[in-house]
Parts: C-alpha cells; structure tokens; sequence
C-alpha cells in the first residue's frame, strides 16, 4: 500500500534578503485512499508545504524527509516526482502560450506514464473526462492557462487529476477565493475521482472549511506557523468552522 510520509521538514523560502524559514518541523503522513485536509490560516505556511513536495525552487529545504513508499522524494527532479505518483498541481501554474491543453496533458501523462498514450484512445480518454467536467470542447485547443479564470484554472487541475491518476494528489485550495461554481467544480471532480479510483491519497490545502462541506477528509489537520498543530477527524472541521483559527493564533481572524 504507498505511503506518503513528511518527516520533520523545515524549509526556509530563498529572498532577494535572508533566507526566511517557514516550515518548522512537519509531521505528517498520508496512506493509500486517505484525504486528509490541512488547514490553516493566511501565511501559515500551507502553500510553501505544497512547493517544498513539488520541488519548487525558491524553497530550501534545511532539513527533515520526504518519502514516498520509502524513496527519498527531495532528491528527485521534479519529472521523477510525477514517474512516482506524486501529483502537484502547481508543478504547471504558468501560463503556456502556443501549446494546446491537449498536447499538453498528453506531454504530462507521457512523463507519468513512461511512454506516451496511443492517440486515439489518448483522445478517446481527454473528451470522457473533459465531458464528465462539464468542460466546454473548445477547451482542448486553448494555450495552457492563458487566460483561464480561477475556475477553469481549477477545472484543468481536476482534469489533470483523472488522467494522471497518481499515487498522491496534493490539491491547494490556495486563498484566492474560489466562486461558487469552481468550488462545486473541484468537490464534483474530487468525489468522483476518489470514488472510481479510492486507492489514490489527497492532501487537500484549505484555508476555508467551505469545501469540507462537499467533501468529507478522513483527517483534519490544523497547520499553524509552519507545523501541524493539532489533528483529528472532520468533526475537527466543524470546530475551526465554528472558532476559526484563534486559539492556534491568538490573532482573531474570521472563521471563513
Ligand atoms: P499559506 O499558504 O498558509 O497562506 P504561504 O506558504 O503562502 O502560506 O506563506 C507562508 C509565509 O512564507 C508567508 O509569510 C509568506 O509571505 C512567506 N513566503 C512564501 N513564499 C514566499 C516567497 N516565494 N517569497 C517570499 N516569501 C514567501
Ligand atoms: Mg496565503
Ligand atoms: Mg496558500
């Protein structure tokens, strides 16, 4: 069964100053099929958690592990990131002018997947799952991102998901704020990939409980200056729901 196991990371973010340390110390641990939520408030550090995984470059990591089924995950290019299972969706935030969404999934399943789908039933694949979105046809032929609104961003990210179908997702909600329709867009998405493929374990980065609402984690985490600070089950949800972030805080900030 794969195991996704974040040992003591410290990570300190690379500025135009001093190296500034975010991550102080994450625990945390995600088994096949489990979707764990970590929560936390504004500048936590919840972001830079999912970068250090994906092996952004501006984050340096000082010090702990990162193991999938055992494998020292930081010493991989981010490519063998993804030929293990891992999938970030920020590894592809960037807007990428002159190349389809299309050939650009059919790049990206090539990375996991080792060699590259068969055409047609590479295109057979794309329209179920672009159909199953609601995601306009069209889509399949605009550039990467280019002028995508927050949801079609989040779209495209779900759509990755089920054609990927990695070992372990790491979604982050972040705090722009999605609309209603995005959010419902991304809960659909998730409950259906979960339920056609539970093997596959998600770390669902939210600053909100809003979307716990539609999708319902195994494990609630509370992330707080850099470190999880509690964990429980969903019921732990409807607490910070209730009393926001404060008591981890001492800073009162509206609950969602
Ligand atoms: P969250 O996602 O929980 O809101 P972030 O991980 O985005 O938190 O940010 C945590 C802290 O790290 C914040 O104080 C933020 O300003 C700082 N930080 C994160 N990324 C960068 C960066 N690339 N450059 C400078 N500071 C950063
Ligand atoms: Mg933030
Ligand atoms: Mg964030």
């Amino acid at each position: 069964m794969a195991i996704l196991e974040i040992k003591d990371l410290h990570v300190s973010v690379l500025t135009d100053e001093e190296p500034k340390e975010i991550l102080r110390g994450v625990d945390l641990t995600v088994k096949a099929g489990e979707t764990h939520a970590i929560m936390g408030p504004n500048g936590s550090g919840k972001s830079t958690l999912a970068y250090s995984i994906a092996g952004h470059p501006k984050y340096e990591i000082t010090s702990g592990e990162v193991l999938l089924d055992g494998e020292n995950v930081l010493e991989m290019s981010v490519d063998e990131r993804a030929r293990a299972g891992l999938f970030l969706a920020m590894q592809y935030p960037v807007e990428v002018p002159g190349v389809s969404m299309s050939n650009f999934l059919r790049t990206a399943a090539t990375a996991v997947r080792g060699e590259a789908p068969a055409l047609r039933h590479w295109v057979k694949e794309v329209k179920q799952a672009m159909a199953d979105l609601d995601i306009d046809p069209t889509f399949a032929e605009r550039s990467v991102n280019e002028g995508f609104s927050g949801g079609e961003k989040k779209r495209h990210e779900i759509l990755q998901l089920a054609l990927l179908r990695p070992k372990f997702a790491i979604l982050d909600e972040t705090d722009s704020g999605l609309d209603v329709d995005a959010l419902r867009v991304v809960s659909e998405g998730v409950n259906r990939y979960k339920a056609e493929h539970g093997e596959t374990g998600i770390m669902l980065i939210t600053h909100y409980t809003r979307i716990l609402k539609h999708i319902t984690p195994d494990f609630v985490h509370v992330f707080a200056n850099g470190r999880v600070v509690e964990s429980g089950g969903a019921e732990l949800a409807e607490r910070l729901e209730a009393e926001g972030y404060v008591r981890y805080t001492g800073k009162q900030e509206a609950a969602s």
